[in-house]
């Protein structure tokens, strides 16, 4: 098993960053309000998630580090209607097998109980140790440190500390941008890179999108709001006028998640077509709402693909939403 979880592994821990996306979905998953980030040496070194969400029974911590334990599929059914973000079990026994991994986690106390939380630490093995008292309010802790201490070959392909951290700030972009009402925070080697309140109101939700990508973005975008045939896309596309700073300033999320998509890429492109200069690239933030049952997430466990029931449609509300907002304002 331990040489499973290390081969299983490759596929959703290759660097930093694929393990803050695992663990802050988790958290995202276990319905916390504010999730704080603590990232020294890119990631390489430490990774500390830290949550506010409704915990881990003390039960139930050893058994959340071995494979396939997730306790957020029961059914096939469930799978059909895949609403959490992980759903596999995977990420946390992947991680704990590369890693020297540190779980803290308090649930909120029973009537009459104390408050009492509980620690497992793991280090590159597959079965966990003991389950010790420790001190942490409701929700969880998870401390990742020395980032394939075990696995020489796979520490290798890691890159600088500033292109970990790179990605790491850019994974951390797409999840603050995937919940306006969650509280996130990001630092590297102490410093505070982002810290960003929830935000409810239109002005605030443009306030974080100016914090995560800049104000010019903002200023020179264009809000989209739109519903039609069951389909809703709301979001910002940066005008025409708009250069980037940013090589690659492109967020689209369907159903909240993000996504990369080839017809969804080819939608938005066809929509700027007559506006943008040759050879230039869209800038924008978009999020697509569609029924869940009409889109299958569960294509790679990275889960960065999505396949419509119905791409016609989607490419075709796509483009003509787009075009229409943009036509109003071609040069
Ligand atoms: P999955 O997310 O696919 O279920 P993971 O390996 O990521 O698998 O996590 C295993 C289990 O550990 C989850 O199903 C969940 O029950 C628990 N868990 C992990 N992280 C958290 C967290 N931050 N808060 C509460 N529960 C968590
Ligand atoms: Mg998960």
């Amino acid at each position: 098993p331990r040489l499973a979880n290390q081969i299983a592994a490759g596929e959703v821990v290759e660097r930093p960053a694929n393990i803050i996306k695992e663990l802050v979905e988790n958290s995202l998953d276990a319905g916390s309000t504010r999730i704080e980030i603590d990232v020294e040496q890119g990631g390489i070194k430490l990774l500390r998630i830290r949550d506010d969400g409704h915990g881990i029974p003390k039960d139930d911590l050893p058994l959340a580090l071995s494979r396939h334990a997730t306790s957020k599929i029961s059914t096939l059914d469930d799978l059909e209607a895949v609403s959490s973000l992980g759903f596999r079990g995977e990420a946390l026994a992947s991680i704990s097998s590369v890693s020297r991994l540190t779980m803290t986690s308090a649930t909120a106390p029973e009537e009459g109980e104390a408050e009492q939380a509980w620690q497992v630490e793991v280090e590159g093995r597959e079965m966990a140790a003991s389950v010790k008292p420790a001190a942490h309010p409701k929700g969880t802790t998870l401390e990742v440190r020395d980032l394939f201490f075990n696995t020489p070959a796979r520490r290798k392909f890691l890159r600088t500390e500033k292109t970990e951290f790179n990605h790491v700030d850019e994974y951390f972009k797409r999840l603050a941008l995937s919940r306006y009402d969650v509280a996130f925070s990001l630092r590297h080697n102490q410093k505070v890179i982002h810290s960003l309140r929830p935000a409810t109101r239109g002005i605030d939700k443009e306030k974080r999108v100016a914090a995560l990508l800049g104000p010019k973005f903002i200023d020179a975008a264009l809000h989209i709001d739109s519903e039609a045939a069951g389909l809703g896309l709301t979001g910002w596309v940066g005008l025409p006028t708009f250069s980037r700073s940013q090589a690659d300033m492109q967020y689209f999320f369907v159903n909240g998640r993000i996504v990369r998509d080839r017809l969804v890429a080819h939608a938005i492109k066809q929509a700027y077509r007559d506006v943008l200069y040759h050879g230039r690239q869209p800038a924008f933030v978009l999020y697509l709402t569609v029924d869940p049952a009409l889109v299958d997430v569960n294509v790679h466990p990275t889960k960065h693909e999505v396949r419509f029931r119905d791409g016609r449609l989607v490419h075709d509300y796509l483009f003509r939403t787009l075009h229409k907002a943009l036509a109003d304002v071609r040069p």
